[in-house]
């Protein structure tokens, strides 16, 4: 196996080697690929990619030209893969599930740290700033929390809620009878939760779920929480929501325009997102950089499946994690 690893970071190394035998040959390439880079790849039989590769059409033709069998996604995420061109021409494959756990508990996390000033005071106490002012947060115990999406993630979120004593209203495309959640319509959610937290994937009926239409049908003061995809809130109406108080606060590990952001130091940079901009000067906005995932657990799982995607393909053909 002639592996080469693309936008990759010193932990995807330090997490593929173990996987990995002396017999494959392995490079990793910190570049993103795409037109520009893909020649990285000529005398490599796999490509190994993450969310922010451009796999598009010619970049396709290219790997197949070096002979490359294999596109290998380190993530369930496969949008940025032009799939209709790679069909019958190249292999993709990913990695569905890596660790629900890994989300789920950040997600909470989040919604701890925006509800109990934590992230205030860190700061504070940090220059021996003990005053308790402006730190007043609120009990979760007794709270309405309406959680969108109950798949792998908001299944297991929405059981981390219920130990914390709060009320689960859910809304899913397809309700799991197997959660003891109370499934409702998504008006009731907007119109009756203190908390909002979503976990649906970004479709094209997802896309923009929050908007200024619902924010408008929310409860004042709601705290709205974004660990799945950017593009489920329309960034500009979220920001109009936070300026004008409806919206109490916002956990944001995702947003709209991440891909040329987040994962990169950029703070030496002069930012071009005038909305995120505002919103990062709020005190009630908390965002993460897309790290909801980013435990050992889910590194070592994204990184055993990968290495058996690949070696199941090459031997096979064929791969049950193969996206077509
Ligand atoms: P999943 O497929 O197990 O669950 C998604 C759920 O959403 C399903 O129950 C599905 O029925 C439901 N759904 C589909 N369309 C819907 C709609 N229109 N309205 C309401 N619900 C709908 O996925 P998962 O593993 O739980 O992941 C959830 C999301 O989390 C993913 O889509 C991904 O975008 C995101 N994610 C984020 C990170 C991160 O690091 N922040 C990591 C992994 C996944």
């Amino acid at each position: 196996m002639k592996i080469a690893f693309f936008d990759s970071k010193a932990y995807d190394e330090e997490f593929f080697s173990p996987y990995l035998d002396k017999n494959t040959k392995m490079k990793f390439f910190e570049t993103k690929l795409n037109e520009d880079t893909v020649s990285l790849a000529n005398g490599y039989n796999v490509v190994c990619v993450f969310v922010n590769d451009d796999v598009n059409a010619a970049v396709i033709d290219k790997l197949c030209e070096y002979g490359v069998k294999l596109i290998a996604l380190r993530c369930a995420g496969y949008n940025n893969v032009d799939l209709k061109h790679a069909s019958g021409k190249i292999g993709v494959v990913r990695v569905p599930a890596y660790s629900p756990y890994a989300v789920a508990e950040h997600t909470m996390a989040l919604l701890l740290t925006m509800v109990r000033n934590t992230h205030k005071a860190y700061v504070r106490t940090k220059s021996f700033n003990f005053s308790l002012s402006g730190l007043l947060g609120f009990d979760l115990y007794g709270k309405k929390i309406g959680i969108i999406g109950t798949g792998k993630i908001g299944g297991i979120f929405g059981g981390i809620c219920k130990g914390f004593g709060m009320k689960v209203l859910a809304y899913d495309k397809f309700p799991n009878g197997a959660l003891d959640f109370e499934y409702t319509s998504l008006d009731r959610i907007f119109d009756e939760c203190d908390i909002i937290s979503l976990h649906c994937p970004l479709t094209e009926e997802t896309y923009h779920l929050i908007d200024k239409q619902s924010i408008n049908s929310m409860k004042k003061g709601v705290i709205i929480v974004n660990t799945s995809r950017g593009a489920l809130i329309n960034a500009e109406s979220l920001l109009e929501g936070i300026k004008s108080k409806k919206i109490g606060g916002a956990c944001l590990d995702v947003y709209e325009e991440e891909s040329e952001l987040f994962f990169e130091d950029n703070s030496d940079l002069i930012v071009n997102d005038d909305t995120l901009a505002l919103l990062m000067t709020m005190p009630n906005v908390l965002v993460t950089s897309h790290q909801a995932f980013f435990t050992k657990e889910a590194l070592s799982n994204i990184a055993e499946t990968t290495v058996q995607n690949i070696k199941e393909y090459l031997e096979n053909g064929s791969c049950i994690n193969e996206v077509q």
